[in-house]
């Protein structure tokens, strides 16, 4: 049977699993940012001059000028709580057993959105919150490798 003279009543899809695989690389800037995180409990920042712009997670070309970032810094463990809220399902769409509180921690002019352990209702926006790094033998290179953030006066 051709496509043309298929069954037009039949399901145009179906329901099935396929045994996919895929690795991705984090790419130049992300190699040295989870390296630094990993072996050195950093967490790095690069810096435009032209732009006076701070990218964390640190990148290696500015997205407003497009030039090569070569001020990378320490941009230190403490950031500011821009944002938070709680979660009560997962990326699938399941029920958690417990809700989960996520923030987004502000460094520079980025920032990264992780796990708080805080009681929601000590949390201030702009407050200091202090990446809690799992201990260097146990990192592995991911944003895992902080396990957390945490208000500063924990
Ligand atoms: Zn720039």
């Amino acid at each position: 049977m051709t496509l043309l003279e298929r069954d037009r009543e039949a399901p145009s899809a179906w329901k099935g699993s396929l045994p996919v695989t895929s690795r991705y690389t984090y790419g130049l800037a992300g190699e040295r940012f989870f390296r630094a995180l990993k072996d050195e409990g950093k967490i790095l920042a690069s810096y435009c001059p032209k732009c006076d712009h701070t990218y964390v997670p640190a990148v290696n070309f500015c997205e407003r000028c497009l030039s090569e970032l070569t001020e990378w810094q320490d941009a230190g463990l403490v950031g500011v709580l821009h944002t938070y809220t709680l979660l009560f399902v997962d990326f699938e769409g399941q029920p958690l057993d417990e809700p989960e509180l996520i923030g987004f921690i502000s460094f520079g002019d980025g920032g990264i959105i992780h796990k708080l352990d805080a009681n929601p209702d000590e949390l201030e926006i702009g407050m200091p919150m202090k990446a809690v790094l799992k201990p260097q033998k146990e990192r592995s290179g991911s944003i895992l490798d902080i396990r957390c953030f945490q208000p500063v006066n924990k």
